[in-house]
């Protein structure tokens, strides 16, 4: 029988490569700043269009390439970094593998523009899906610039599955800051679309953290620091009480590579113990520097998990370090006044219980019936008489279940039967979490958490469709801080917001200023509300999901709703019963969890038999 077996064509092995190391547009962002890096540049700019499909630009001041480096670099495993196998353990830089350029030239349009120093003229190469298109000499400043056009023009499957610009764009931002952050003396430019997103400019750790979360980040962070023979970590972790209620900005860097470590984190977490509510998390930038051949990078194709030599004692280490940070942090003040000896040695914290507790900024007993007597919306309010009519059928003729919406009818004709006698009417609350309710098969548990959010939902998707918006102006407007990426997003979904009832009097760099609230919010709830609609928009909700639209009013509905645990009237437990039998879709919540349960008497019946 004849050989069967043939060497792949290079674009082909190419493109197979550029599977793993480019899987969106993101992945490219990573790969050339990374390079930009690793060229000693002192100023990189990054220009999107499109979310990366169209446009990715990385201009760099760095070293430049000679014309025949500048071909070589798209050849796979064409690197200057690595020369023999040892070398891969001693890495410094951040590249190794010699195949992001090859990867990235077999699946879109590449336009490379390089200039060393001390030469005169440039290089110029065009190449498609691995192919040389032209090459040629230009006039440009030193340095590389890299543009590569329409990714994945090869492989529409790949092009197809992209996500939504919010989404990519997000992705982008991710690791755009993972590498400022690791690099505060370089200055970094982000353009996206023309506009500037934002403008680092040549700094120290502590102002690049400031200058990419914003406002008055500094005054939260407290600096960690600590080296034994086997390894250094530095950085800052936040304060305790300026936890977040969803997980912020948590960042590990091992030498100087971003990592995802849910085993670090753990340590992390571990060391604020006792002094964060079990929803709240802490942001913390931690850079940890072993030695290059304790670790091995290489385990993961993007690079982002990594294994120690020394994992038990990273976590030891790391979690004590950061404790008796955040216990100085602590102590600190009192140290100013009174001089006591005992308090300068830093472990002693720990047997002292001064320990402030964290601050948490919701407020149980909120309640958003008292800003408004009722939140009844306009046109409910006409057809709620016939739904009461429905349940307690007091009046014999005023049962009516054709004049209710076709898709509340499916639930409210089987449970308030109209053919039985007169039952009084009534609500308890129960644990304060469920409201309990005589109907005319049994009772009804409604949680008043989940009912209430499915009633926002439509109520806020019935507004943010039809244009009618009414809001609460506020006397005086509420300014919040946030990051770049949260600014950037908000702008991305404002007119949804509007529609929804929030009034911006301004969105600048790192601060969102609202002069006007949706009825009900409760402005001392606005930085988790937003804080919370940012993170579900970013995830995007999958499937479950139309739109965008649609996504910002499940979250908003999620955290405008009454918490379960605030006690009601029975006005509004009565109100809540009746809202949610007048929605649409009333047995589940926006995110599909039960808004009720029923017990029929023969089930409570049953109860008694056995
Ligand atoms: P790696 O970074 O793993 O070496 P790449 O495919 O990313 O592999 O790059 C190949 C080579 O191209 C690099 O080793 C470097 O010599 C050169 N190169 C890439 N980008 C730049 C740049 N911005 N400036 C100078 N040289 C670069
Ligand atoms: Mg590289």
């Amino acid at each position: 029988m004849a050989d069967i077996i043939q060497l792949l064509p290079d674009n082909v092995a190419n493109q197979i490569a550029a599977g793993e190391v480019v899987q969106r547009p993101a992945s490219v962002v990573k790969e050339l700043l990374e390079n930009a890096v690793d060229a000693g540049a002192t100023e990189i700019k990054l220009l999107i269009k499109d979310a990366g499909k169209t446009l990715i630009q990385v201009i760099d001041n760095g070293i430049g390439m000679s014309t025949t480096d500048a071909r070589l670099s798209f050849e796979r495993h064409a690197t200057s970094k690595i020369k023999k196998a040892e070398d891969l353990f001693n890495l410094h830089t951040k590249g190794f593998r010699g195949e992001a350029l090859a990867s990235i030239a077999a699946v879109a349009h590449v336009e490379l523009k390089t200039k060393q120093a001390e030469k005169e003229l440039g290089t110029h190469i065009r190449i498609e899906g691995s192919l040389i298109q032209y090459q040629g000499v230009i006039s440009t400043p030193t340095g590389t610039s890299i543009a590569v056009k329409n990714l994945f023009f090869n492989i529409p499957a790949r092009r197809n599955f992209l996500k939504s610009n919010t989404v990519e764009n997000r992705h982008i931002m991710d690791e755009f800051y993972r590498v400022a952050l690791v690099h505060p003396t370089i200055s970094f430019m982000f353009y996206n679309n023309d506009s500037e997103v934002i403008n680092l400019k040549e700094s120290n750790l502590r102002k690049r953290i400031v200058a990419i979360l914003g406002g008055k980040t500094n005054e939260k962070l407290v600096p960690i620091e600590e080296e034994t023979d086997i390894m250094k970590v530095e950085g800052f972790v936040t304060k305790p009480e300026f936890a977040k209620k969803k997980r912020g900005e948590q960042y590990f860097f091992v030498n100087n590579r971003f990592i995802k470590s849910s085993y670090l984190h753990h340590a992390i977490v571990n060391a604020y113990e006792g002094l964060l509510a079990a929803d709240q998390h802490p942001s913390y930038f931690l850079y940890i520097t072993v030695p290059p051949e304790t670790i091995d990078i290489n385990i993961h194709p993007t690079k982002t998990e990594i294994k120690f030599e020394n994992e038990q004692l990273l976590y030891a280490m790391l979690r004590s370090t950061v404790k008796h940070s955040l216990g100085q942090y602590n102590v600190a003040p009192v140290l100013d006044f009174d001089r006591d000896a005992t308090m300068d040695i830093p472990y002693h914290y720990k047997d002292k219980k001064n320990i402030q507790a964290p601050k948490i900024q919701v407020d149980p007993s909120f309640n958003p019936f008292e800003t408004e007597k009722s939140f009844r919306q306009g046109e409910k309010k006409e057809t709620s008489p016939k739904w009461e009519s429905l349940y307690v059928s007091v009046d014999d003729d005023a049962i009516n279940i054709k004049d209710i919406d076709v898709e509340a009818q499916l639930v409210t004709k089987e449970l308030f039967d109209e053919s039985t006698t007169e039952i009084v009417r009534k609500t308890y609350q129960v644990h304060q979490k469920y409201i309990l309710s005589v109907i005319k098969s049994g009772v009804v548990f409604i949680n008043q958490n989940l009912a209430h959010q499915r009633i926002l939902y439509e109520d806020l998707l019935t507004k943010m469709t039809l244009e009618d918006t009414v809001s609460q102006q506020l006397l005086f407007p509420i300014e919040m801080i946030f990051t770049n990426s949260d600014i950037l997003l908000c702008k991305e979904i404002q007119s949804d917001l509007e529609s929804a009832g929030f009034q911006f009097s301004s969105i600048s760099k790192d601060t969102i200023i609202l002069s006007g609230l949706p009825v009900h919010v409760n402005p001392s709830e606005l930085q988790y509300i937003f804080e919370e609609l940012f993170e579900t928009v970013r995830r995007g909700i999958p499937e479950s999901s139309f739109s965008q639209l649609d996504i910002i009013a499940k979250s908003l509905a999620k955290s405008m709703a009454i918490r379960n645990g605030v006690k009601l009237n029975s006005a509004e437990q009565e109100e809540i019963l009746e809202q949610l039998f007048l929605c649409k879709e009333p047995n589940q919540s926006p995110f599909g969890k039960k808004t009720f349960i029923t017990l029929t008497s023969e089930e409570i019946q049953l109860k008694f038999d056995h």
